[in-house]
């Protein structure tokens, strides 16, 4: 966790995981271990059709998980959708398809997280008609190399968002414990406490951001006319890129060193803007897409 200049707490958290319960090579209390040995405050083992429940783990809160996957075929859409803090087994089963598993697990007062979109090779045909989906994974490690490809769905937010669909955007490992797939990518999610309620609530308000490291904040400034990024000049961010739904438009991207600001000033043509930040190692953080207006 940390404590922004305001005097808001941020706490650090993944929300896929597997163990040896399903593909994972490690065990469940070798992953909290591990997760809390690298500062996280939550993590949710989200093993594939396999629930697990909430708890606490020396300190590290558990948030229950479970992956639930339909369809096999790019064609047709595979949908990975992973359920996280339920107060009960949501009772997913292989014939519900993915809306059906959204709509039972929110009745189980848990998210439902739309998995790795890119490595599923997601369209708008697949995701448009989906409702209730509480964040999306614009980046999943075990979907990057060494093992895999397509960990960024960045793309597929803009898409969505250039159609009026604002989805959340989360970062996750997917640990299955291949290599390099563990401790990577997280949320950082403002709450006043580390429970299952104030987390979730917390993802619910928008109130997080996906990172690999680097902190930062970003506001819209309706009298300035601009959106603005700040960040802590010894995170060493060294290129902030507004995306948008503008083709062209300047001042997109600052790129220096240790920056601790970047603005984007609005050209009033844009009904969104999404910030992403790299430091001078090359890791991400990737903050939530701002709605700047409707479209007409
Ligand atoms: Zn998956
Ligand atoms: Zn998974």
């Amino acid at each position: 966790m940390y404590t922004d200049e305001h005097g808001n707490t941020w706490w650090k958290g993944n929300l896929h995981t597997h163990t040896t319960r399903s593909d994972g090579r490690a065990t469940p209390e070798e992953c909290a271990a591990l997760y809390r040995s690298h500062g996280y405050d939550f993590l949710a083992l989200t093993d594939h059709w396999q629930v697990s429940e909430n708890g606490t783990s020396d300190g590290l809160l558990l948030l229950s998980g479970c992956e639930y996957d339909f369809g096999s075929r790019v064609k047709d859409g595979i949908y990975h959708i992973v359920a996280v803090g339920c107060l009960r087994d949501p009772g997913v089963v292989r014939a519900d398809g993915p809306q059906t598993a959204i709509d039972k697990i929110h009745a189980a007062g848990g998210l439902a997280d739309l998995a790795h979109p890119a490595w599923s090779m997601n369209t708008l045909a697949h995701l448009m008609p989906l409702a209730g989906v509480d964040y999306t994974e614009i980046f999943n490690s075990v979907s990057d190399l060494p093992a895999n490809c397509r960990p960024y769905s960045g793309m597929i937010v803009d898409l969505l968002a250039a159609q009026g669909i604002f989805w959340k955007s989360a970062a996750v490992d997917d640990t299955h414990w291949y290599r390099e797939d563990a401790c990577r990518a997280f949320i950082w999610v403002k709450a006043e406490t580390c429970t299952r309620e104030a987390i979730l609530a917390a993802i619910r308000a928008w109130d997080f951001y996906a990172s690999e490291g680097p902190h930062a904040e970003v506001a819209l400034d309706r009298e300035k006319n601009c959106v603005r990024v700040r960040c802590p000049a010894e995170d060493h961010i060294a290129s902030v890129v507004f995306f948008t739904d503008t083709a062209w438009t300047g001042r997109r991207s600052t790129v220096g060193t240790d920056l601790t600001e970047a603005v984007f000033p609005l050209t009033g043509r844009e009904t969104f803007v999404r910030a992403e930040l790299r430091d001078a190692e090359g890791r991400s953080a990737w903050m939530q897409t701002t709605r700047i207006k409707n479209d007409e």
